[in-house]
């Protein structure tokens, strides 16, 4: 219905400035990015030197290096010409509302009649940006807040103003959603817009437990972080890495703007706060905030001092055991605490649950704006009224009444006409007046918690693995094993199922799951334990098992796609690159890292990868193959993992043909429309691959240098060129004098005689352990 944008230019080449173009360039748009003219020499100095900054961040804010060449470098002065030419322009310049007043005058006169202008303020009110403009130009124009790192957080809010064109918006959301893969709130002009206004009052009552109520920087953090389903970084380290300079900036001007808010004084700025920030305690960005890392150690601050101290022990009780339980009972059992960690929990959850309540309509008409704009601007599990709801409605209202808290009268009203949650069933929200309504949901993605809630869409399942009915004769191959891993149960699940698709009237099935992540790869736990108890002789049936699945499904009569997301290592790589089709998030980290728990991939994995070597060669001749598998080679010696679906294609772990989504959600959907689609056109499955050239002794002489080098230039220990060197035998295709064509069950074979011995090496069972027990490689 509308019209993708092809070109943009973002104003500002700051922080901000400069990660939106990136991003929008990873969407695919040609972006100019234009700053002030550098006062001596060449004007572009500015813009460069941000840019050159942006290119070292990590994670990396472009999918590809190649991605970085859409975006073109300008200035104020001489290049603000090239705005005539764009169809969306992002102003990210400096927070000051009379330079974004006098930039949209400018603007005005350049820029085509349907373009659209917005700005990324955080905190200014987005009409009186475009006070004096033309009515045609405010039409045009809205607020879109990206939030830092852009490329990764997924909350995007559109901020309309009463002059803007609803059509503008609806573009810009269906633009943000579908090419951006943002999760888009709109939110309505008011002081800080929905996500910093509810964070910053969340981080305003940890920095108040803090100075007021005795509670200790690591206490409170541990209980406003994962613990309670909000990111590790918790409220002071959000802090610091925020600023201390940001947040109080963020403090002093929300404070005058919001006379009318019940809970102003919270907003009054601590003079601790201020304090740091006089004497230049900046947080991360000035190396030290509410902690400072020193020798290795973290400290946090002292109150008192304002010196930093080793951590004190907590006193918070019995609240370990609690990290085993699922969130919400979690929270239940948190919130019912009678200790220090409970009262605590309990009072700041009661005071944020009724600031939010009493921000409804004042910041957005419905609760479902708030809970997702803190879901994906501050990474909490559970918004405000699905936490509510989690604790249990009629309990937490019962609380604020025995507080003495004031209740807003929209949840008194929700009471009394009987409403016992914000959400009901699939998919409603209670708004006033009207009971529970359904909810404004994508049509184009697939939501198996929902799916899962009616028992006859599941076709078959064990401990660890389902068969999903997704309709028009699609079938899903679920994963329910911890960390998605291809546990012994999910491998056998896998061949269930493949004999399913054989005999029963389906059309096609998709691997994939609703996770974070497709999947960890190997259960480790699993293998290790058959490892040390002797039992390899299972451990051989198992990996001839999988390699045989492995090799049903690339050849299955019908189409399987592969749904990928996030992580997806060593097996789980395995499997997607049998897969011989692929829809994947954009944010897929992909890679064969096998090497970092002291073995090669053995299910597959260097057959296809030699295989997709010498597919990428314009003959097959030795010289143009070997610096393919060379860069593929040290792509596995040092386990490297993709950093973006693209990139992934770049190293062979994808086929080019994948279909990649901005908008990782939308995966399943996509995956059941691609086997719909192969299926109508008659699928074919791929030929067997009967030819794959290897290039033998030669070649691995080189790679073996290449191990060596590796070695003594301090980046492999001695071990890993070991493996590395095993790898290298297998991808050479073994003891060959010459370069040969062989077939695909050759290299499998080779794969398992040396994978297995692997397992019995004392360092690879120390790696193993080692991954087990902190979930990082070690390199012995
Ligand atoms: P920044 O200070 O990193 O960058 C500001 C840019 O504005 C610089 O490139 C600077 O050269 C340019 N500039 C300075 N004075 C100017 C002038 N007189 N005319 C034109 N350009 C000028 O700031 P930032 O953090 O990138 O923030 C940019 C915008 O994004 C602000 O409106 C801010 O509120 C908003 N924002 C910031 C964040 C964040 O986390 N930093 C998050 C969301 C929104």
């Amino acid at each position: 219905m509308f019209k993708p944008f092809r070109t943009a230019a973002v104003l500002g080449a700051g922080v901000m400035g400069t990660q939106i173009a990136a991003h929008l360039a990873n969407a695919g748009l040609t972006v100019h990015l234009l700053d002030l003219p550098a006062q001596a020499g060449d004007k572009n100095a500015l813009v460069e030197a941000s840019f050159k900054k942006a290119l070292k961040l990590s994670p990396p804010i472009f999918f590809t290096a190649k991605v970085a060449h859409r975006v073109i470098l300008g200035n104020f002065d001489d290049h603000f010409d090239r705005l005539a030419t764009v169809d969306w322009v992002i102003e990210a310049v400096v927070e000051k509302l009379d330079v974004k007043q006098q930039l949209m005058e400018r603007l005005e006169a350049v820029v085509r009649e349907d373009t659209i202008v917005s700005t990324n303020t955080s905190g200014l009110p987005i009409h009186a940006i475009v006070q004096g403009r033309s009515e045609s130009f405010r039409q045009r124009f809205l607020g879109t807040h990206f939030f830092n790192p852009p490329r990764y957080l997924r909350l995007l809010e559109l901020i309309p103003t009463a002059d803007t064109d609803p059509q503008v918006l609806e573009r810009l959301r269906w633009f943000g959603q579908l090419h951006l893969g943002k999760g888009v709130v709109v939110a309505k002009d008011t002081p800080n817009f929905i996500s910093n206004r509810i964070g910053t009052y969340a981080i305003l009552l940890g920095l108040k437990a803090w100075t007021e109520m005795g509670y200790t920087i690591e206490e409170i953090d541990t209980l406003t972080g994962t613990l309670v389903g909000r990111p590790k970084s918790a409220t002071f380290r959000t802090a610091d890495l925020v600023g201390l300079d940001t947040l109080l900036y963020v403090i002093k001007n929300l404070y005058p703007a919001i006379p009318h808010d019940e809970s102003r004084e919270l907003f009054r700025v601590p003079p601790v706060l201020e304090k740091l920030v006089t004497t230049g305690t900046l947080g991360a960005k000035s190396g030290q905030g509410f902690y400072k890392k020193q020798s290795g150690e973290l400290l946090s601050l002292n109150l008192e001092t304002l010196a930093y101290e080793p951590a004190k022990p907590m006193a918070l009780g019995a609240i370990e055991a609690l990290s085993k339980l699922p969130l919400k009972e979690r929270l239940c059992a948190l919130y019912q605490d009678t200790g220090r960690a409970g009262t605590l929990f309990r009072q700041m959850t009661l005071d944020l649950l009724s600031y939010s309540a009493h921000r409804l309509p004042e910041i957005a008409d419905s609760p479902v704006a708030i809970d997702r704009a803190m879901r994906w601007g501050f990474g909490w599990e559970l918004g405000p009224f699905e936490l509510w709801d989690a604790l249990g409605f009629e309990t937490v209202l019962a609380d604020m009444k025995a507080a003495d808290m004031s209740v807003p009268s929209r949840v008194e009203t929700m009471h009394h006409n009987g409403a016992t949650s914000f959400y009901w069933h699939e998919h409603h929200v209670y708004e006033p007046g009207q009971h529970y309504v359904p909810m404004e949901m994508p049509t184009d993605e697939i939501d198996l918690l929902a799916l899962k809630a009616n028992p006859t869409h599941t076709l078959w399942q064990n401990s660890e693995a389902a068969l999903l009915d997704l309709g028009d004769g699609v079938v899903l191959y679920e994963f329910r094993s911890k960390g998605n891993t291809l546990s012994l149960k999910v491998v056998e699940g896998l061949a269930e199922v493949l004999d399913l698709l054989e005999t029963q009237p389906f059309k096609g099935l998709v691997i994939g799951n609703d996770s974070a992540h497709f999947s960890g790869g190997a259960n480790l736990a699993e293998i290790g334990m058959m490892a040390q108890s002797g039992n390899f002789d299972a451990i051989a049936d198992l990996i001839v098992q999988f390699q045989a699945i492995l090799q049903r499904i690339r050849y299955a009569p019908k189409p399987i796609v592969a749904a990928i997301q996030g992580r997806a290592l060593g097996g789980g790589c395995e499997l997607v690159m049998a897969c011989p089709h692929v829809v994947a998030a954009a944010e897929t980290y992909i890679g064969l890292v096998e090497l970092g728990v002291g073995l090669i991939p053995g299910a597959g994995g260097i057959m296809r990868t030699v295989a997709r070597v010498s597919e990428r060669t314009a003959s097959l001749s030795s010289s143009q193959i070997q610096p393919f598998l060379q860069s593929a080679f040290e792509t596995i010696a040092t386990a490297k993992v993709s950093s973006s679906a693209y990139e992934a294609q770049e190293m062979g772990y994808l086929p080019c043909d994948t279909r990649i989504l901005m908008n990782g959600d939308r995966r399943l959907f996509a995956a059941k429309a691609e086997v719909l689609h192969l299926d109508r056109l008659g699928y074919t499955p791929p030929p067997e691959q009967t030819a794959i050239m290897v290039l033998g002794r030669p070649a691995r002489a080189v790679l073996e240098h290449m191990a060596y080098v590796f070695e003594q230039g301090g980046f492999a220990s001695a071990y890993d060129r070991y493996l590395a060197t095993e790898l290298a035998y297998v991808m050479t295709g073994g003891d060959l004098t010459a370069p040969a064509l062989v077939h695909e069950d050759y290299l499998l074979q080779l794969e398992r005689e040396h994978f297995l011995p692997l397992l019995s090496q004392p360092k690879t069972q120390e790696r193993i352990a080692h991954m087990l027990k902190t979930k990082k490689p070690l390199r012995n």
